[in-house]
């Protein structure tokens, strides 16, 4: 496949923002991934203050600032941190890279160990972890951030609490007071049984090559995740946004209607909320077409995409089958869909995709490219022969 992307093998943050082809990308790591309505209000008028006034839900439950001028970083920096929604330094902010359920409930296990967890790392400063390195924090009756990328987990098995390294068949029961001690300790056994080389390394792919964990780990059988929609929940009404993104004055809107929770999965919870109208980019129907396909930032937006991505993959949307998921990716990097997808068109050049079945972006095609035009004249080759 042409176009091998560039990896960086780092996430960005605020205080380390990524240059991307609209500007600079700066992502913003909210303390529980919560956000004020003051603090939701001040990140809109930051975005149309400093950048192109749109904003991205991560798939890592963060939210980006996109198109920010590199003359307007500063600035920017001062009215988050007026906000307090700053780290002190870049190496703290890229070691608090935690991902909480957004269906945790003030003093629960899941809030009271991420914020342990959100010192203790603030609070390491010798502990050296690849870029890309994170934690999850998921305790409530059943998992949900299960495919949501984590190097390390803290769950709900029964009635105990698990630590458990991503990848491995086995975890170590844990009381929430030594949840966040233990996981930091896990991560210290990842670096010095050498799970990174050159500031890279995942513990998916350090648990594959057999590593022996310390002792106390037990085997934990496989618990299935739960599927979020868009739709009322516990603790408020869950809204998708299409392709994860959404204009300033639509976070302002949402942000009248409540404090909102930030998630993996493209969609924000607003707090205590039972209803709301309709805002441009939102979804809120769990059988609208457009929650079964996923796609990039692609061109013009990001500098390694090899066509724009989102035109078709809203265009093709209607045409993928109930249950089936449509990911369409700008390159070979599959940004907005890393793992494997039932189906995948990735650009080879503008307007020219690749067509892989039940594989990554960077899976090789069994067939050869289709034109974007081909595809929505007869998107019936999506699904044939599948
Ligand atoms: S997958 Fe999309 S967003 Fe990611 S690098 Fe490639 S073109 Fe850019």
């Amino acid at each position: 496949m042409s176009g091998v992307p560039k990896v960086y093998g780092w996430c960005p943050g605020a205080l380390r923002p990524m240059m991307s082809g609209d500007g600079l990308v700066v992502r913003i790591r909210a303390p529980l991934g919560r956000l004020t309505p003051d603090q939701a209000r001040g990140i809109a008028d930051l975005s149309e203050t400093h950048g192109n006034g749109l904003l991205d839900l991560s798939a890592r439950a963060n939210l980006q600032m996109r198109g920010i001028r590199e003359d307007r970083h500063e600035a920017l920096l001062s009215g988050l941190r007026d906000l307090g929604l700053l780290d002190r330094e870049e190496a703290a902010e890229a070691r608090r890279n935690i991902m909480l359920t957004p269906f945790w409930a003030e003093g629960d296990d899941s809030a009271a160990i991420a914020g342990d967890l959100a010192k203790a790392l603030t609070a390491a400063t010798n502990l050296k972890l690849p870029g890309k390195f994170g934690f999850a924090v998921d305790c409530g009756p059943a998992p949900v951030l299960q495919n949501a990328a984590a190097d390390i987990r803290i769950e709900r098995k029964s009635s105990s609490l698990i630590l458990r390294p991503d990848g491995a068949t086995h975890g170590m029961p844990v009381t929430r007071d030594i949840a966040a001690s233990e996981a930091i300790n896990l991560a210290r056994w990842f670096l010095e049984t050498g799970g990174a080389t050159g500031g890279r390394g995942r513990m998916k792919a350090h648990i594959a090559k057999g590593m022996q964990l310390p002792s106390g780990y037990r085997s934990v059988s496989e618990q299935s995740g739960q599927e979020a929609k868009p739709g009322p929940v516990e603790a408020g009404l869950l809204v998708a946004l299409e392709f994860g993104q959404m204009s300033a004055k639509t976070l302002k809107a949402l942000a009248d209607q409540g404090p909102l929770r930030l998630t993996p999965w493209r969609m924000l919870l607003i707090e205590g909320a039972s209803n709301i109208a309709p805002l441009p980019g939102l979804i809120l129907d769990a059988t609208d077409p457009r929650l079964r396909v996923s796609a990039c930032t692609g061109a013009p937006g990001c500098l390694q995409a090899l066509s724009a991505t989102r035109d078709l993959a809203r265009d093709l949307a209607p045409h993928v089958p109930d249950g089936a998921h449509l990911h369409v990716s700008g390159c070979a990097k599959g940004c907005a869909h890393p793992g494997p997808a039932p189906l995948t068109l990735t650009a080879t050049a503008c307007d020219t995709f690749a067509l892989i079945r039940h594989g990554t972006a960077a899976d090789e095609p069994l067939e050869p490219p289709l034109s974007a035009r081909t595809l929505r004249a007869a998107p019936e080759r999506l699904t044939e022969g599948s």
